[in-house]
């Protein structure tokens, strides 16, 4: 498996290079969900050795890390008193997954000495914390991305436990690039691309596996940037990109994609296969089986995701390619948010003053907030925003001078339901169809979109009528179609 020759031979040029190393190579996300409890986490350990040889594998940190890393900053803000016993709670947690797993008393001495070393740095993060009294979103990033590396470590070390060669290696090293943005960074495929080839992708062919820390890159300047919450499934799709792999699996405690969340609608069914779009608007829009911008790195490559359950490792999951597989129902899944709320901005003549949707949407920007959708009318533009963005938003357009606007008004109490499938937009029916299951349960509908995507149509709806429109919604295209 391990191929000598491409350690020996250093004299080929990049493009030979990659030809050599572009086997059947996968790039392997495990999630944080299949990583909570030993013995969840000694299950994945035993799939690895069948599934994982010759492969990237990426992880998150184990369930519940990244949430007591930033507790913890809450509390080295507070008091210094509490830091230490905090250090505890993270380090007993890990020692004890290891002790448990580990089949040899080396290992966990290895693992222990890691271990160890990035605990104590997190101590001085968190004792410069205390001392300067102050949070950077620099800071931040550092501390949060911390449990990936724990994870990662601990992965190796238990996999060398049961005899495999294998090696871990932390996006610095790689270097994985990112745009520098902390806290929502984006991957530089190209600067990674040509990286990997002289640092992971020879590592790897030496090793049996590799263990790679999700969540997290760094900028050119070397500083750690994270993906946002959920970031490991986007870190692994960008390696996957950027390693030029045959497939991206994403490895869960779920089979896949359903037609509705089946905590809502028991008879939800299973979806095999989707569109990158249609997937990237599902998770854009409610579904929380990826993160939102899992789909941007892989459709550029066309690279296949599969989603695995680790509970049956032989089913396949929901797969998703450039071609959706469209079946007569048209509609594939039935999603929604209840993180939604708009920004009304009344002003006459929206559609022939040039300049006011920019001077509003800018000023939102400039403020950091992060618009989802914008629908504009003459006489109103709404913004969709995530329901913690409505104040500041609001507070941001108040700010400006001159007032480009008559009114603003906010709503919060509202539910976006996505209506996904590709083929959609083309195909008349499926408008009507939504409205009258809708307005058949007497639900009125606040605002419409088809969005600027082809692939998905949006409802907003009071929060008291989501039960019933998902309900509604799901009977129309899916109970009738299983009829027919
Ligand atoms: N551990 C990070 C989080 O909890 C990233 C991830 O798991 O994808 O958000
Ligand atoms: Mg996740």
């Amino acid at each position: 498996m391990h191929n000598k020759e491409i350690e020996e031979n250093t004299s080929f040029t990049n493009t030979s290079k990659r030809q050599k190393y572009h086997r059947k190579m996968k790039v392997i996300k495990i999630g944080g969900g299949c990583l909570k409890g030993i013995k969840t986490i000694r299950h994945i350990s035993r799939l690895i050795p069948s599934y994982g040889k010759g492969h990237i594998l990426v992880v998150s940190a184990l369930y519940g890390v990244t949430d007591i890393l930033i507790n913890g900053i809450d509390k080295a803000l507070k008091d210094e008193e509490l830091i230490l016993p905090h250090l505890e709670i993270i380090l007993k947690l890990h020692l004890s997954v290891a002790t448990h797993l580990m089949e040899s008393a080396e290992c966990v001495q290895g693992y222990k000495r890691e271990l160890a070393d990035t605990v104590k740095l997190l101590e001085r993060y968190y004792y410069g914390l205390n001392f300067t009294g102050e949070l950077t979103p620099k800071m931040a990033d550092a501390i949060s991305c911390l449990g990936e590396r724990f994870s990662a470590q601990l992965l190796a070390w238990t996999l060398r436990s049961y005899g495999l060669n294998c090696g871990y290696m932390f996006p610095q090293e790689m270097p994985l690039y990112t745009d520098g943005k902390f806290g929502d960074a984006t991957v530089d495929l190209e600067a990674t691309g040509k990286a990997l080839q002289d640092s992971l992708l020879p590592y790897l062919a030496a090793h049996d596996m590799v263990f790679v820390p999700g969540f997290y890159g760094v900028s050119q300047k070397g500083e750690i940037t994270t993906f946002g919450r959920g970031g490991s499934d986007y870190s692994a799709a960008a390696i996957a990109a950027a390693a030029d792999a045959e497939v991206l699996e994403i490895w869960k405690d779920v089979d896949g994609f359903m037609t509705a969340d089946p905590k809502f609608v028991p008879q939800a069914e299973f979806i095999h296969c989707l569109s990158y779009e249609e997937c990237a608007e599902l998770s854009y829009f409610g579904a929380t089986i990826l993160h939102p911008r899992t789909v941007e790195p892989v459709r550029q490559r066309g690279i296949e995701i599969v989603i695995k359950n680790t509970m049956r490792p032989e089913a396949r999951g929901t797969v998703i390619t450039d071609s959706s597989g469209q079946s007569a129902k048209i509609i594939k899944s039935i999603t929604y948010t209840e993180d939604i709320a708009i920004l009304k901005v009344h002003a006459s003549g929206v559609g022939y003053r040039p300049g006011i949707l920019s001077i509003v949407s800018g000023a939102i920007t400039d403020a950091a907030l992060n618009i989802k959708s914008v629908v504009a009318t003459q006489t109103c533009i709404s913004f969709l925003l995530s329901k913690k963005d409505l104040d500041p938003a609001f507070a941001a357009l108040e700010r400006i001078q001159p007032r480009p606007y008559r009114l603003l008004e906010r709503e919060d109490e509202l539910v976006l339901l996505a209506i996904v499938g590709e083929g959609l937009s083309s195909s008349m029916g499926v408008a009507a169809r939504c409205f009258s299951a809708i307005s058949g349960e007497d639900i009125n509908v606040e605002m419409i979109s088809f969005g600027p995507s082809k692939a998905a149509l949006y409802f907003l709806l009071h929060r008291d009528k989501l039960y019933q429109g998902v309900h509604a919604l799901h009977q129309t295209f899916f109970a009738a179609a299983q009829q027919a």
